[in-house]
């Protein structure tokens, strides 16, 4: 039996992908063998990562002056890779939101000045700063953000504005969520195993004048965008599996509507449950409501305890992944694109009786 999997990441992802998956397990569509068993270089894979990369720039609506990467060393190794290939003038602003915008600027230190333009640290990164004037450095080679804050359940409700530099976004947890606008970004990355695939790929979209042979001094072949860009992502083995699982995902969502419904989908099930822990007496969210994320939701009864005691019933009673993130305690639900309506209706009644026999 499959439970409800509230996981922020490995997460859920579509049943009948999995499914599809399975039936071609052994024998990839007439080739005698698994995906994970094929050459990179057979005309079989070539169509596998074409076909993906061909999805997801018409499900993003990709422009032709950009590229699309698929890249090994998950979200974490952009953190390097990001100043390696951008740092010209070895300057740039940050937007610290949480956890991972953190690694990202410290990672950035490494290889210049990186500058912190605005922060939520203050209140446990529980909102988005205002970042509408933000003293961004003239000559900043860009300004970097992580959109949805995975941990503390924020999000970006509007870009910053980054007087002219280019954005650089890490859209781990709320990549294909909605509706975006490739062009407002000079490079959007995201590890795909929150809301799009296996672990151990990173998806990143860049400018193509941002492919550029003047990286910094150092900078391995590897994380190079530019040789990644030359080779269509083929320089090495690449993650073929992954990729393949991906481009699943991309066929289920344009089946399902592309990213409006993919919105749609999402906005309803948070309101489900924002609307319940606003009126709840025992459960609170924890993130100012106007940032809060389509994604990640978490909340606390403010008594430990009683959290614990929550996470283990709701276990028992088929919801798995429950437990917030250490710094925030309580509880975390991410709800991502595979997450059904019914998984989110059938947790909001489990958490309404919790309440009445706990309240
Ligand atoms: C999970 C996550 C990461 C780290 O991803 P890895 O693939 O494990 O390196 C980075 N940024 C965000 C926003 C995340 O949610």
């Amino acid at each position: 039996m499959r439970v409800y999997n509230f996981s922020a990441g490995p997460a859920v992802l579509p049943e009948e992908v999995l499914k599809e998956a399975a039936d071609e397990m052994l024998d990839y569509n007439g080739t005698g063998m698994s995906v994970m068993e094929m050459s990179h270089r057979s005309k079989a894979y070539d169509d596998i990562i074409k076909t993906a990369e061909k999805d997801l720039r018409e499900i993003m609506n990709i422009p032709d002056n950009y590229k699309v990467l698929f890249l090994q060393g998950g979200a974490s190794q952009q953190f390097a890779a990001v100043p390696m290939n951008l740092m010209k003038n070895k300057k740039a602003a940050y937007i610290v939101t949480g956890q991972w915008a953190k690694k990202a600027f410290q990672e950035a230190k490494i290889y210049g000045e990186a500058v912190k333009v605005a922060s939520s640290e203050d209140k446990t990164f529980s909102y988005i700063p205002d970042c509408s004037d933000l003293d961004i450095p003239e000559d900043a080679d860009y300004v970097y953000i992580c959109e949805n804050n995975t941990i503390y359940g924020t999000k970006f409700k509007t870009l910053p504005n980054t007087k002219g530099k280019d954005l650089v976004a890490d859209v781990s947890s709320c990549f294909l969520s909605e509706p975006v606008d490739v062009t407002k970004y000079g490079v959007i990355y995201g590890g795909v195993q929150k809301n799009v695939g296996p672990a151990g790929l990173v998806i990143a979209i860049i400018r193509e004048d941002l492919i550029r042979d003047d990286v910094l001094p150092g900078t391995p072949t590897m994380l190079k965008w530019k040789t990644q860009a030359d080779n269509d992502s083929l320089y090495n083995t690449p993650n073929c599996y992954a990729i393949y699982i991906c481009g699943k995902v991309f066929k289920w969502i344009k089946k399902m509507g592309g990213l409006e419904a993919m919105k749609a989908h999402n906005e309803k099930k948070a309101k489900i449950l924002y609307d319940f822990l606003d009126s709840s007496k025992l459960f609170k969210g924890t993130v100012r409501p106007e940032d809060r994320s389509l994604m990640n939701v978490p909340f606390v009864t403010g008594n430990e305890e009683l959290d614990a005691k929550f996470v283990k019933e709701a276990k028992a009673a088929g919801f798995e992944n429950l437990k917030g993130h250490r710094t925030v305690g309580g509880m975390r639900a991410s709800i991502y694109n595979a997450m059904p309506i019914e998984g989110v209706e059938k947790l909001v009644e489990f958490m309404k009786k919790f309440e009445a026999e706990n309240g």
